[in-house]
């Protein structure tokens, strides 16, 4: 029985199967979908209707624009899919980006350190590993924010998130999440844009952390 409680939603589900969903994101979306048989089976729906149509469309010429597109993309890296392994604590989509390697934590301030997986222009994915009790300092977001606990758990202004939750933070939420007692929190956090920090410290140190 999952105890998962937040979940991706519909819509971003159908993204992801369409394939355009932001690359960090997508590593998020493949690594909660990793963890939970209820987004699975609707992922699985979403992905038989899209089957369904790509059959149904008849061929057609591919021009010349479309084709340099195509081929433009090949250097973006590959859409993260699902993988029902894991090692410990780490999903399949984020021992790919990890590349089989052990998180490389660097501090980031108050305990607090990040292992940057992949950085582009489209956004960010990181693992954030938070020490018990301790607060991320308050923060807005200029874009999306994408969190998938992996380890332990936090709570903020929305409520509680454990093992397997997912919390989407969007433009206009401002919040300051907690690590629960006991285990150290540790987060997969995709963002689309630079996060915007209430008090001065930490908005110097953000060009140095790429937050
Ligand atoms: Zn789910
Ligand atoms: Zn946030």
């Amino acid at each position: 029985m999952s105890t998962i409680a937040h979940h991706v939603p519909d819509a971003t589900l159908a993204c992801y199967a369409a394939g355009n969903l932001p690359h960090a994101f997508a590593v998020v979306v493949a690594s909660h979908v990793s963890l939970c048989i209820q987004c699975r089976a609707a992922l699985e729906a979403h992905q038989h209707v899209g089957g369904a149509l790509l059959e149904a469309a008849d061929a057609v010429a591919v021009s010349a624009d479309l084709k340099s597109a195509v081929l433009s993309r090949l250097d973006e890296p590959f859409m993260p899919e699902p993988v029902y392994e894991r090692s410990g604590i780490y999903p399949g989509p984020v021992m790919e980006a990890l590349k089989g390697r052990a998180p490389n934590w660097k501090s980031i301030g108050m305990g607090v350190r990040q292992d940057i997986l992949w950085s582009g222009k489209e956004g960010s994915v990181r693992l954030l590993f938070i020490p018990p009790s301790q607060a991320v300092p308050d923060h807005s977001h200029n874009g999306l924010e994408m969190t998938l606990v992996l380890q332990g758990s936090f709570r903020d202004q929305t409520g509680g998130f454990g093992v397997g939750d997912i919390e989407i933070a969007s433009q206009d939420m401002e919040h300051a999440p907690v690590a629960g007692k006991g285990e150290p929190c540790i987060c997969l956090a995709a963002t689309d844009a630079p996060l915007r920090f209430r008090a001065l410290f930490p908005r110097l140190l953000q060009p140095l952390f790429r937050i």
